[in-house]
């Protein structure tokens, strides 16, 4: 339990202090201290719950797929395929989006887990991380052509963590 708290310890004057690890006026809740969010597969997160839940989250879109406390299980790779998906930009605030982007995110997010569930069922046993991820459409895929509009797809790396969207048909 102790770990989960995420607690560092700072010298601060001639004493010392434990102080969170994130910044102050972080949203990100410190893991333990808030549920986890249901699975991103779960039956029981229907369009009503991730309505619901959505709410809750104002930040960027891809940091919001990735947030397990929105929901558990999405990581880097599956959320640029699902923004990419729902033609929405990776950086774009939750708040910003329209009542049907919020409800194109959910069809995305189930289609495209779906799909790889079943992509991946059929390729047993998987061997290497990247051989069973040959499918995805844009992820990892900067400078190749976009599947859907054909344009350049950008990738910006930040903390070494790649993210890779469509300019063209992504807003
Ligand atoms: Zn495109």
């Amino acid at each position: 339990m102790d770990e989960r708290r995420a607690l560092v310890t700072a010298r601060r004057g001639d004493g010392r202090a434990e102080i969170p690890l994130l910044p102050a006026g972080s949203s990100r809740p410190v893991p333990g201290w808030q549920e986890q969010g249901p699975d991103a597969d779960d039956p029981q997160l229907d369009l009503e719950e991730w309505r619901r839940r959505i709410r809750r989250h104002p930040g960027e879109l891809k940091a919001l797929l990735r947030n397990q406390a929105f929901v558990a299980g999405i990581g880097n790779a599956y959320s640029d395929e699902i923004l990419h998906a729902a033609q929405l930009l990776p950086f774009r605030k939750r708040t910003t989006l329209a009542a049907e982007e919020v409800d194109g995110l959910y069809e995305s997010t189930r289609s495209v887990l779906n799909r790889a569930t079943g992509v991946l069922r059929e390729r047993v046993p998987p061997t290497f991380e990247t051989e069973v991820r040959d499918f995805l459409a844009i992820h990892n895929k900067g400078g190749q052509p976009c599947p859907r509009c054909g344009t350049r797809l950008t990738e910006v790396s930040a903390g070494g963590t790649a993210t890779s969207y469509c300019r063209g048909c992504q807003r």
